[in-house]
């Protein structure tokens, strides 16, 4: 390591001081100076990799999972989604710009496994921050953000977050006002922050969430101008394990 490089190491570490002192030591050419460098070079890279594994794990409980999953645990011939696609995501390139993803298809089709190990490839190998929450829970907390006044709030954090993912679009209502206050919440992010949504519902029933048709409209033109749609069908991955699971335990019973 030079001592420049030495130096821009301690300044990304803050270390004002001690990129200073380095920078005298270097130019004075002192024989322990000289003796010192590999050890120095040794502890610094000793710290930027402590940093990077304590900022990782912050990120990943931020981002509030509701359970780690990964695409080695994923069996794609179990499952009628666009491999290739998934891959292509998984590379996390549709963050640089962020565009937005949609998973669309029935219950237990891999949705959210998807949807996850999407965004933990991003954390632990791309160092983008991310925000998991189900899409009801997100409406609640703008609905009890603007009764106390703080409207905004959300928006401005997420304007800070690289990938927002709101699971389970449309499997519970919400007022129209709670749909009005997502509309704008979405807006907001649209060309700033990606969003991926998991969903239950085609586009053309995502009116009857949002409840105002215009809106809806409004909200998909936004959503879909950068958006990758991924369908996954209507096979339950879950139902037919537990099926599975229990002509297997009756076999062993007879
Ligand atoms: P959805 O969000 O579409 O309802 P999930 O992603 O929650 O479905 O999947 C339901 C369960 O089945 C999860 O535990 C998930 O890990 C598992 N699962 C779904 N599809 C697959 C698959 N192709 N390979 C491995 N596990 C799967
Ligand atoms: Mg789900």
């Amino acid at each position: 390591m030079t001592a420049d490089a030495m130096i821009t190491t301690l300044k990304s570490l803050k270390l004002f001081g001690m990129a200073d002192t380095i920078g005298n030591l270097a130019e004075q050419g002192a024989p322990a100076y000289q003796q010192a460098i590999p050890i120095l070079e040794t502890l610094l890279k000793a710290e930027v990799a402590e940093r990077e594994v304590r900022s990782i794990n912050y990120q990943m409980k931020t981002a509030r999972f509701p359970a780690y999953r990964d695409l080695a645990g994923f069996d794609f011939a179990q499952s009628s989604v666009d491999e290739a696609l998934i891959r292509s995501l998984h590379r996390c390139e549709f963050l640089d710009d962020a565009q937005n993803v949609v998973f669309v298809g029935g219950p237990g089709t891999g949705k959210t496994h998807l949807a996850t190990a999407i965004a933990v490839q991003a954390i632990q190998h791309h160092h983008y921050r991310v925000r998991f929450l189900s899409t009801i829970e997100l409406v609640n907390q703008l609905e009890q953000e603007k009764q106390a006044g703080k409207a905004g709030r959300i928006a401005n954090r997420f304007v800070h977050t690289d990938l927002v993912i709101l699971d389970e679009l449309g499997y519970l209502p919400f007022s129209q006002a709670g749909g009005a206050l997502l509309f704008h919440l979405i807006s907001k992010l649209y060309e700033k922050t990606s969003i991926l949504i998991t969903t239950n519902l085609g586009f053309s029933e995502w009116s009857g969430v949002f409840g105002d048709p215009k809106m809806t409209t409004a909200l998909l033109d936004r959503l879909t101008h950068h958006c990758h749609i991924i369908e996954t069908g209507n096979d339950s991955y879950r139902f037919r394990h537990s099926t599975a699971q229990q002509r297997e335990v009756k076999t062993r019973k007879r």
